[in-house]
């Protein structure tokens, strides 16, 4: 998601209008509800004990390992500050990708596989990509970014829905799907982009939600998907079921009853997940202090009450659970699924 179209107005408002309207832009900006309180966060104590290991990193950044392969979904730990993202020109930094392979304790990887294009999930992916020795996988769009940073035409893969990628014990696949409405930024990235650059030119490309199979070496089974974007395609999940969901919350609050309802229905109901996890509710453009903890999306854009008292009424009607989780900290996705 990429929620910066009113963010730029209230910017350019500042610029033309003089301090009282950078003041009022400020307080717009600044009001913020609460984080979610501490009993609906993944367990401090979560169990790690499953065959695979999930680390949150931000927005829907996303690792997967199983002690032999790792996996990233999205790819983004810059977070470059809203003056830059408005005003000015972002490029990956490379200390806060180091930091955050790092604290995600990631040294190699297999795959880097985007979501979309927008800077908030593929800004760093060419960058991790390289680093970590990961195949960079997207839509035609993603594959421009990787081919501006000079990653070889051998690690570029281009996601097709329905092609099934194998690594290790995971099968990977992608379903084509919505972004939240209203995005920043649509249509394809038709030429390598050479960061640093306006924000602007990480155009949406194809969205894709990432399912994920690993079958552990006694053959059982584990599904997940992870829909990084509040949007949905009817019917889209029928044939890729799953029993936990990394799930994008961005701007849901906002959105009407009816809205969320057919999100929920899409995403979480129609491929029988059991356990929500909640991605993408934080301010992306927070800076990158990684021992902060994370703040929501400031009001101006999202409610994360909204969707908190959301999930809290499906979990009581429907007994899916939800536990946000937390930076940094490995956990068994499927731990209560
Ligand atoms: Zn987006």
């Amino acid at each position: 998601m990429v929620v910066v179209t009113r963010g730029r107005a209230v910017a350019a408002a500042a610029i033309v209008s003089g301090p009282a309207l950078a003041t009022l832009g400020y307080l717009a900006l600044s009001k913020r509800p609460a984080p979610p309180p501490p009993t609906e966060w993944v367990a401090e104590s979560a169990s790690t004990q499953g065959p695979v290991r999930a680390v949150f990193a931000g927005v829907s950044t996303v690792c997967l390992d199983d002690g032999e392969t790792t996996l990233l979904v999205d790819g983004f730990f810059s977070r470059p500050p809203a003056r830059r993202v408005l005003l000015g020109r972002i490029a990956p930094d490379v200390a806060a990708i180091e930091d955050g392979l790092r604290r995600m304790a990631v040294s190699s990887a297999a795959a880097v596989i985007v979501t979309h294009s927008h800077y908030d999930h593929a800004l760093d992916a060419p960058e991790v990509a390289r680093q970590s020795g990961a195949d960079l996988i997207g839509s035609a769009s993603t594959l421009m970014l990787g081919r501006g940073a000079g990653l070889p035409a051998d690690r570029l893969r281009r996601a097709e829905p329905g092609e099934a990628m194998t690594y290790g014990a995971f099968e990977v696949r992608v379903v084509a799907t919505e972004h939240s409405p209203k995005p920043a930024w649509p249509g394809p990235i038709t030429g390598p982009v050479h960061p640093p650059t306006r924000a602007s030119a990480y155009k949406m490309g194809t969205c894709f939600i990432v399912h994920i199979t690993h079958t552990d070496s006694g053959g059982r089974r584990r599904r997940l998907l992870l829909q990084a974007s509040a949007g949905y395609v009817p019917g889209s999940l029928l044939d890729a079921p799953a029993e936990v969901a990394f799930l994008g919350v961005p701007t849901l609050g906002k959105q009407p009853p009816q809205y969320r309802e057919a999100y929920w229905r899409e995403t979480v109901t129609v491929p029988g997940v059991r356990r929500v996890l909640p991605v993408h509710w934080d301010d992306f453009t927070d800076g990158r202090s990684a021992d902060d903890d994370l703040r929501p999306l400031p009001s101006l854009f999202d409610d994360l009450d909204v969707t908190r008292e959301f999930l809290a009424a499906k979990r009581a009607a429907e007994g899916v659970e939800f536990a946000f989780p937390r930076r940094w900290r490995p956990f068994d996705p499927w731990a209560g699924a």
